[in-house]
């Protein structure tokens, strides 16, 4: 008798086994039903193709894709194995002529779509020829719980059943979740099956997250330095994959692309063009690639986040299946949630059902901000136990970190989720903590707690990131629903009583620091100074944002230096006018020195053109247009008096808010146009805003387009820097506390906090 590794070496051209398929083979060959619970690329096909070359009569391959078939197929005629596939896209007279071969004991293997089996012919297939073998590939389609359901899966069993004898039978999937294994168990009626679970880990491939990049152009730069390479570029919806593929097209660099939209034949050609390596370069939905065995992908890049980790491993784990070198690019966005959630809502009727996608919805959230190897935590995820710390092929694992004691700012979060009854999403804890003057938190009296407003140094974006990171590191999680709520989980209580800290691995990147002008400088020279005097910290007499925001509006008299945020009554009197006069001092000597300077700055203000505003070089212009704005002028007068256009303006407005500075989104976009808008975006995307346009009533305007796709991006919260003065105040004073006590002060701060409110 032929030794299966002959088998192996003489047909398909390998010495060795590859985990878990030689255990298959031989359990197969023996009449033992078996589940195999195998990677992508882990080398499934052979699990049931090396026992039909070796089995008598025939064996029948249920796939679930046509596509998939026809690529098997052809490569098994290719070595020389007869082989075939019954599809709807065959003319009848061809599938007669087959089925015909078929009962001559023409092949050795057979493909067949689950959809054929309840045909009459195949239902009395069994009658006729011998089958040896029944293998069930992408078994995970049976299963409502897997990612791929496909209902006409459930024929499966029965008609196995009917047969007059029972032919052996083999699963094979790569989805590992025990619940999907259950069902497949179950729903095709194994019996008592031997099950062979094989490691998930794909040494080869190298996982990176995205955060915050422009996604253009990372993928311009990404694929412009790797033209030479096979790649998958996978987006969210079809309208993301047309304009990706356009953008592409533009920079020449040939590409397909591949969606449930397009017409068959352009699938086609796309697909084979790229199974030939006549283009490089696939954008994508989660539509392509099940069963694609091209084995020299070397990269996937999800411009996307997936909506779970099971498709995010299958359809990653398609680079790199020749034990070559494959990079997992994620680029994430949060924007990502919104379509997800969208999607759950629209496509999944059953509230149990809804919580699982939630739940691990959840779970790749957790992925995209973890900042331990990314590699043990989807391993872990699949239920893979002791692996390695450090993976030494991740980005976590190779990007320079540093390890940051995050103590004091957990606590912060925590103490504010505690004050919230736990019983808000991130975004709202976040706004909190900044201390926004967003509505809501005003009508939910939340900026009365004693946490707010107490990380207001940071964005609402990195708290709301350091957040996530929390939740990664499994000190909270969010509830399973479409309004998640955070809680704290037991972890989280030893730092709440100091018994434990938190040190975070942040990316040790160069932060961005925004050049301080002159003005601002001696601003903060000033409250130094009153700060010593009156031996309180800087901040307690006004905040840094404060400070910017007088340089850059340059407030010279009483109402203005009112108009600024964090200057109250009891402050302006306090210090107003020695900040004025700095100010004053400031815009006098500015004036002359623009003269003097002229001709050796690198924006040399021209000999002919008047000195009317000399400060305007030193102040963003985008701020400008925000503060003419915020005084109560309309986008065109603002446009008429800086001589900008309508589209200038707009976006300086924009981009104020993006800088966290208060913009009333009401003015631009009503509550109806940005629901309308937002469903446009849910069905094509924000990437482009043209298709978000077209889909849209006339009157809808870009402005109001891309004000909520701003507003998206700041994640449902206007961060407005804005303080009521004597809460504010009140703030800074435990503030100052907290930060007099070197050492034990995230102790302090929990003592003031909680006696507080508690
Ligand atoms: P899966 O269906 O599990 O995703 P495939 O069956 O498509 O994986 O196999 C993936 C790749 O691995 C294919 O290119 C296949 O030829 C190759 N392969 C399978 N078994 C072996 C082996 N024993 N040694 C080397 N390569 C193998
Ligand atoms: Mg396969
Ligand atoms: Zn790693």
């Amino acid at each position: 008798m032929t030794s299966i590794q002959q088998v192996l070496k003489k047909y398909f051209g390998y010495s060795e086994f590859k985990p878990g398929q030689e255990a298959i083979i031989k359990n197969t060959l023996q009449g033992r039903e078996s589940v195999g619970i195998i990677p992508t690329g882990g080398g499934k096909s052979l699990c049931y193709q090396i026992p039909a070359l070796l089995l008598p009569g025939i064996s029948i391959v249920v796939s679930p894709l046509i596509a998939l078939m026809k690529d098997q197929v052809d490569a098994l005629n290719n070595l020389g194995i007869p082989a075939t596939y019954i599809s709807s896209i065959l003319t009848p007279q061809e599938i007669n002529r087959r089925l015909q071969l078929v009962c001559q004991n023409h092949y050795k293997l057979i493909y067949i779509a689950p959809e054929r089996l309840t045909s009459e012919y195949f239902s009395r297939l069994a009658e006729t020829i011998k089958i040896s073998l029944i293998a069930i590939d992408e078994a995970h389609c049976v299963s409502q719980w897997g990612h791929d359901f496909r209902p006409s899966y459930a024929a499966i069993a029965p008609w196995i059943e009917a047969m007059p004898y029972r032919p052996v039978i083999s699963a094979f999937t790569a989805t590992a979740s025990d619940r999907v294994r259950e069902d497949i168990i179950r729903l095709l009626s194994l019996r008592n099956p031997s099950i062979h679970l094989i490691g998930f880990d794909r040494p080869n491939l190298h996982f990176t997250v995205m955060k915050g990049t422009d996604r253009k152009k990372w993928v311009e730069y990404y694929l412009k330095s790797h033209v030479e390479q096979s790649g998958i570029i996978y987006a969210a919806t079809r309208k993301e994959v047309d304009s990706i593929y356009d953008y592409i097209k533009s920079w020449g660099i040939p590409a397909g692309r591949y969606h449930a939209g397009l017409s068959t034949e352009e699938r086609n050609q796309s697909q084979e063009a790229f199974l030939y390596d006549d283009i490089k370069v696939m954008v994508a939905s989660n539509a392509f690639g099940l069963g694609i065995d091209k084995s020299n992908i070397r990269y996937i890049i999800h411009h996307n986040m997936p909506r779970n980790l099971e498709s995010y491993y299958q359809e990653a784990g398609r680079a790199g299946r020749d034990g070559e070198k494959g990079d997992c690019i994620l680029l994430y966005s949060p924007a990502d949630i919104q379509t997800h959630k969208f999607l759950i809502e629209q496509t999944t009727s059953s509230e149990e059902r809804k919580a699982e996608e939630y739940q691990k919805m959840q779970a790749m959230i957790d992925y995209c901000h973890t900042t331990r190897c990314l590699r043990q935590s989807i391993l872990e995820y699949f239920g893979e136990k002791d692996l390695p710390e450090n993976c030494g092929n991740c980005i976590n694992c190779t990007q320079s970190y540093e390890s940051r004691d995050m103590t004091i700012e957990a606590q912060k979060i925590f103490s504010c989720i505690i004050r919230m009854n736990q019983q808000y999403g991130i975004n709202l804890v976040a706004s909190v903590l900044k201390g926004s003057q967003n509505k809501r938190i005003r009508e939910l009296r939340l900026d009365q707690l004693s946490t707010y407003g107490i990380m207001s140094n940071m964005t609402i974006g990195a708290i709301s990131d350091l957040i996530n990171m929390l939740a990664a590191e499994d000190y909270i999680y969010t509830t399973a629903g479409q309004y998640p709520v955070v809680k704290l989980k037991q972890k989280s209580l030893p730092v709440l009583k100091s018994q434990a800290r938190v040190i975070l691995r942040m990316p040790a990147r160069p932060e961005i620091v925004q050049e301080d002008s002159r003005l601002f400088q001696s601003l903060c020279a000033l409250r130094r100074e009153i700060a010593q005097k009156e031996q309180v910290p800087p901040y307690v007499i006004f905040h840094d944002l404060t400070l910017r925001e007088m340089s850059a509006r340059m407030p010279q008299d009483y109402d203005s230096m009112l108009a600024i945020s964090g200057v109250g009554e009891i402050k302006m009197q306090k210090y107003g006018e020695q900040f004025m006069n700095i100010i004053r001092s400031y815009s006098l000597e500015d004036k002359s020195s623009s003269h003097m300077e002229s001709g050796e700055n690198a924006a040399p203000v021209k000999e002919s053109k008047p000195t009317k505003q000399p400060q305007e070089p030193k102040q963003p212009s985008y701020l400008i247009s925000w503060q003419m704005y915020q005084t109560g002028s309309t986008v065109s007068e603002i446009a008429r008096q800086r001589k900008l256009t309508y589209l200038t303006v707009q976006d300086h407005i924009l981009r104020s808010a993006r800088e966290g500075f208060t913009v009333d989104w009401r003015e631009i976009v009503s509550e109806e146009e940005e629901a309308c808008i937002l469903k446009a975006i849910q069905e094509v995307g924000s990437e482009r805003l043209k298709p978000i346009k077209e889909m849209l009533p006339e009157e809808i305007s870009y402005y109001a387009i891309k004000a909520v796709i701003c507003r998206m991006e700041l994640d449902g919260c206007t961060d407005s820097k804005d303080a009521a003065d004597e809460f504010f105040f009140f703030k800074q004073k435990t503030a100052y506390e907290i930060v007099q006590i070197q050492g034990e002060y995230y102790v302090l701060i929990m003592y003031i906090i909680m006696s507080k409110d508690i």
